[in-house]
């Protein structure tokens, strides 16, 4: 015998409301209920039959499913009587197939939520990121509330289950063809709502707090790195763990050195006297000054490389160097003897042929051969 419709079933239209379907089998349940029908052999089926179809029509998931698959969708669990409608209807094959697509969430659990994870931009000093240090930041973050432990519900009062979704924290929705799973929209997928809120953080179960914490920057870090603070994240929801903290360092540009992995560099200026004659000067380094001997005839961007004089690296403790780049100053506002003296100068070192200028001899035997191959 071919299965009645459930609406048909109970008397109601298709679009009938809670309510009504409700009421639709109290008033068949009495009519039906075999303590009253003694005599009548098909009342019990026709109690069981109503049953059957409230059981259906009055959960919004089934319902859904049964609207649109009919009596197909929830095969497999109206079976024998006391079964119930289980939760491996044919919608559910689809919430299965489909809930990762359409990011339908977990299922058949109220869900617990782990906090979030904060990011914290920690600007360091290039000494203070070298050396390592410990600094205090102030984070804005969730924190539990401590006037309900973060169940959000008021003192001497629970959270209830929630009646919308029947504690599970989902909820069967239509869309297009498909019937997915979505959180349920009135406990959020908590699976439980609170009645009475804290009124500290008006149910929210947690509240809004600026921590200080304590950072041990390691030394030799660099910019870009990330330093994980486990559990000092958001706090969590419905009982969930809370997120992680990553403080990532932001290294400030320093006035003399320029930061390259392990390696660090800087720029010497000397005198023009200085890099014809030679001599020393004083070059500073993250420890201290040293002398670098600047030897005669230095041409301006020399590089001299200063081994271990760079930073020891947080990951593998190398030590890396320190490049000192030569340039050599012009000089700027001589006076009048001066210049007559630079002018004596230059007419002696231009009677003395390209000796005195290696580069402008190479160069201009470079242009030389660079027109002559054009031409
Ligand atoms: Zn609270
Ligand atoms: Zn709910």
């Amino acid at each position: 015998m071919a299965k009645r419709d459930y609406y048909e079933v109970l008397g109601v239209s298709k679009s009938a409301s809670n309510d009504e379907i409700k009421k639709a089998y109290r008033r068949l349940a009495m009519k039906h209920h075999p303590d009253r029908n003694k005599d009548d052999t098909s009342a019990g089926k026709k109690f069981k039959e109503s049953k059957e179809a409230y059981e259906a029509l009055s959960d919004a998931d089934k319902r859904a499913t049964y609207d649109r698959f009919g009596h197909e969708g929830l095969q497999g669990a109206a079976g024998g009587a006391g079964g119930g409608f289980g939760a491996e209807g044919f919608g559910d094959v689809f919430g299965d197939v489909f809930g990762d697509i359409f990011g339908g969430g977990r299922r058949g659990r109220s869900q617990v939520f782990r906090g979030a994870d904060l990011g914290y931009e920690l600007r360091l000093d290039l000494e203070q990121a070298v050396d390592g240090d410990a600094v205090t930041i102030e984070v804005p973050t969730q924190v539990a509330c401590e006037e309900c432990d973060g169940k959000g519900a008021a003192k001497g009062s629970e959270p209830v289950k929630c009646t919308t979704c029947g504690g599970v924290g989902q909820v069967r929705m239509q869309q297009g063809f498909f019937s997915i799973q979505q959180a349920c929209p009135s406990c959020k997928g908590a699976g439980t709502v609170i009645s009475d809120p804290c009124k500290k953080c008006h149910g929210r179960g947690r509240v809004a707090k600026t921590r200080k914490l304590s950072v041990k920057v390691p030394a030799g870090v660099d910019d870009g790195d990330r330093i994980r603070l486990s559990g000092e994240g958001e706090a969590g929801r419905n009982g969930g763990p809370s997120g992680d903290l990553y403080v990532e360092i932001r290294v400030n540009s320093h006035k003399i050195f320029a930061r390259e992995g392990a390696d660090l560099s800087c720029e010497v200026p000397i005198s023009i006297a200085t890099a014809t004659l030679g001599g020393e000067v004083e070059l500073p380094t993250l420890d201290g000054n040293v002398s670098l001997k600047i030897p005669p005839g230095t041409q301006s961007g020399k590089v001299f490389r200063l081994r271990n004089k760079g930073v020891v690296t947080v990951r593998d403790h190398r030590t890396g160097d320190l490049f000192a780049r030569v340039a050599v100053e012009t000089p700027v506002h001589l006076t009048d003897a001066q210049k007559d003296l630079l002018r004596q100068f230059d007419d002696l070192v231009s009677d003395g042929g390209e000796q005195h200028s290696p580069r402008a001899g190479g160069w201009l035997d470079t242009v030389k051969r660079f027109f002559e191959r054009i031409s």
